[in-house]
């Protein structure tokens, strides 16, 4: 499942990644813009914007709260999202990570964490360097609460 998010939603996209899922957001579009690239990519429109719902051919979900945990909450059980692909995919790009030797990333994550992790992952596109650290296991849980 694909998403993609109207302007107003660029937090709720972040979330999307981190959790794996392929989500395109496109802050300068306008909504016949947003509902072109929807139909054509397949993708579901999600909107705090009641008209952008009514377009024809275009599959949505109407965003009801303001703040990005409970809109988190609403995509995952409406669509039936899980965590199993979290952290797989670029929060800035949109595109999957890539495994990496722990040894190319020694300059590029602090001290501590090169010698606490044996796993990383790097973005082909911004060279961004993750791995599981704690900020991870926090945010795991944080999703986990929310859709419980
Ligand atoms: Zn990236």
């Amino acid at each position: 499942m694909k998403f993609l998010a109207d302007n107003m939603l660029g937090r709720l996209a972040t979330w999307l990644r981190l959790l794996g899922y392929d989500t395109a957001y496109l802050p300068d579009a306008d909504d016949h813009a947003l509902a072109r690239v929807a139909r054509a990519e397949d993708r579901v429109l999600l909107t705090r914007d009641v008209e952008l719902t009514r377009r024809r051919g275009v599959r949505c979900l109407l965003i009801e709260s303001e703040k990005v945990g409970e809109q988190l909450k609403q995509v995952m059980r409406a669509l039936g999202l899980s965590t199993r692909h979290a952290f797989s995919r670029c929060a800035e790009c949109n595109i999957l990570l890539d495994a990496v030797s722990k040894e190319t990333v020694q300059n590029a994550v602090p001290p501590y964490v090169f010698q606490t992790h044996e796993r990383f992952l790097r973005c082909p596109r911004c060279q961004r360097v993750y791995w599981r650290g704690t900020h991870w296991a926090r945010m795991l849980a944080q999703i986990e609460d929310l859709t419980r």
